[in-house]
Parts: C-alpha cells; sequence; structure tokens
C-alpha cells in the first residue's frame, strides 16, 4: 500500500490524539517522508515523548508551533519550507485543541474568545499560512482527484459540535467548546468549497470519546484504537467525501 502521503504536519503533537498520530505514522509499513510534529515547546519537558519518538525516526522533524500566535506559525512555515524544499505539503491535520466545561450559569466572556481562539482562529490561520505549500503540493500532483496523498486539511471536531445532534438537553453543556466546534465545522465547510477547485480536499473528523487528558480515563476508546481508526478513514477519502463531517470509523455525521 502507498504511504498516506509523502508529508504531513500534524498540530499539538506532544500528547494525546496528535502525539498518537505521529507514533502511528512513523512506525507505518509506508511511513510519510516528512511528519512534521508540531507543538508549543518541542525542545522542553511537556515535549519529552515526542522527543522521545523522534530519536527513533528520522522522519519525524519537531517544530514549534503555537497555534495562537501568528509569529509561531509563519515560522512553522519557514521551517517546514525549508524541509520540503519546492515539493509543498501534502497533508495537514489541525488537531490542537482546548476544552472546556463552562455552564450558562459559569461562563465568562474570557473564556469563550480564549476556546473561540485555539478551535476556531488558530486552525484557520494555521491553514491560511500553509496555503501557499499545500498548493504547491496540489499542483505538483497534476490533475490527480481529491486524497490525502495529493493536499488535504483535515480539521478534527467533535460530535459535541454537531448541531444535528444537540435537539434534546445537551448531556454536557460546554458551551464555549460546543460552540467552537460548531464554528470549526462551518470553517471546515467553507474551506472545502473554497479549496476543492485548487485541488485540496478538506474534511472534518470525530476522533471519537478518547482516553486522553481531554477525554479522561472514563473515555471508552483507546487513544491507539481511535487513530488507527482516523488514519484508515484518511487513506479512503476522495472527491466523494471532501467536506464531509466523518467519525473515526468512517461513519457520516450530521453538521
Ligand atoms: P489533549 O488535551 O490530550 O491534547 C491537546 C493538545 O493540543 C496538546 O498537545 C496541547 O498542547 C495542544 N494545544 C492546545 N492549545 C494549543 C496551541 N495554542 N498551540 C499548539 N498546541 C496546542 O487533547 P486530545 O488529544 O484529546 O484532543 C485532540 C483533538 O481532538 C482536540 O481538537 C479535541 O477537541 C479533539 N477531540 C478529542 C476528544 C477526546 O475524547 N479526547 C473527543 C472529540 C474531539 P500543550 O501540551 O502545549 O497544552
Amino acid at each position: 500500500m502507498a504511504a498516506l502521503a509523502r508529508s504531513v504536519l500534524v498540530t499539538g503533537s506532544n500528547r494525546g490524539i496528535g502525539l498518537e498520530l505521529v507514533r502511528q505514522l512513523a512506525a507505518s509499513p509506508r511511513p510519510p517522508q516528512h511528519i512534521f510534529a508540531t507543538c508549543r515547546d518541542p525542545e522542553g519537558p511537556r515535549g519529552k515523548a515526542l522527543q522521545e519518538l523522534a530519536a527513533q525516526h528520522s522522519s519525524i522533524k519537531l517544530v514549534q508551533l503555537d497555534t495562537v500566535n501568528l509569529p509561531s506559525i509563519q515560522g512553522a512555515v519557514w521551517a517546514v519550507k525549508s524541509h520540503l524544499k519546492d515539493q509543498g505539503l501534502n497533508l495537514l491535520i489541525n488537531n490542537a485543541g482546548i476544552s472546556s466545561h463552562a455552564t450558562l450559569r459559569s461562563l465568562d466572556s474570557q473564556e469563550m474568545l480564549d476556546v473561540f481562539a485555539t478551535n476556531v482562529v488558530g486552525p484557520l490561520l494555521v491553514v491560511k499560512e500553509f496555503l501557499p505549500l499545500l498548493e504547491q503540493a496540489a499542483k505538483s500532483a497534476g490533475k490527480e482527484g481529491l486524497s490525502c496523498r495529493r493536499a488535504a486539511v483535515i480539521n478534527i471536531s467533535t460530535k459535541l459540535g454537531s448541531i444535528g445532534l444537540c435537539l434534546g438537553l445537551p448531556e454536557a453543556p460546554m458551551y464555549p467548546y460546543r460552540a467552537s466546534k460548531a464554528a470549526q465545522n462551518m470553517v471546515t465547510r467553507c474551506l472545502a468549497a473554497e479549496l476543492q477547485d485548487k485541488g485540496i480536499l478538506c474534511v472534518a473528523i470525530h476522533p471519537g470519546w478518547v482516553k486522553t487528558d481531554m477525554g479522561t480515563e472514563k473515555a471508552p476508546l483507546t487513544v491507539e484504537h481511535s487513530v488507527r481508526g482516523i488514519l484508515t478513514v484518511l487513506a479512503s477519502l476522495s472527491q466523494a467525501t471532501s467536506g464531509a463531517f466523518l467519525d473515526w470509523e468512517g461513519n457520516s455525521l450530521p453538521w
């Protein structure tokens, strides 16, 4: 089987789902040539697991990227470009995110704004700044259809951001988190519509409820299981699924 993509970038890859994405990509039988594992502090103690992983796989390049800091995003673009030379970036996975359990009673405007900054504005700016590299990858693939192998943006979303699934009393109010992920879903749809003529596929993926710092130990899915599913779904994406909202098993979710 061919590699999922020649080059992949993952945000928030020092722990949780992001770290496991990098681990499974690097360990796959046909790994990407370049895996840009990005996080806020790759050299610091919070990047330790990633540093250890990178020491075992020459395909992994650690890159500093704070998704709410424009100079940091631009610095990451330069770092990635210098590795890729003229080949462009095939696959961008916007995974970094923060949660908030604020209820109607407890929320304040700053918390709402902080969650929107990380879950909506950050991923959109990351796409904006990396767009020239994605376009370069899409062009060099010629007239091939849409796929992760050619050029793609994957936004890690959540079922909790689905407006269609939130008709009854929401089991978890989480106003900032749910509203931010619903907004991120709209961003995915807009990107899919705008970028498909440029040869770039855009999809939102719900990873399931996963045992991570965010998902907690109560979650039913292990991070290994979720990521195995996500990578299988990514390999299957095409023109037909561009602009879709899918879960880690490939099931379609209502927006
Ligand atoms: P974790 O809390 O375990 O990890 C979050 C990651 O995002 C960390 O690497 C964190 O870095 C990073 N991050 C947060 N803010 C920034 C920023 N400004 N710049 C760069 N990195 C940042 O979460 P998960 O791994 O569980 O979640 C990953 C994604 O999956 C999120 O988008 C989440 O919403 C989504 N998701 C998760 C579910 C679950 O059950 N776990 C369910 C549905 C969706 P740092 O260590 O520096 O804080």
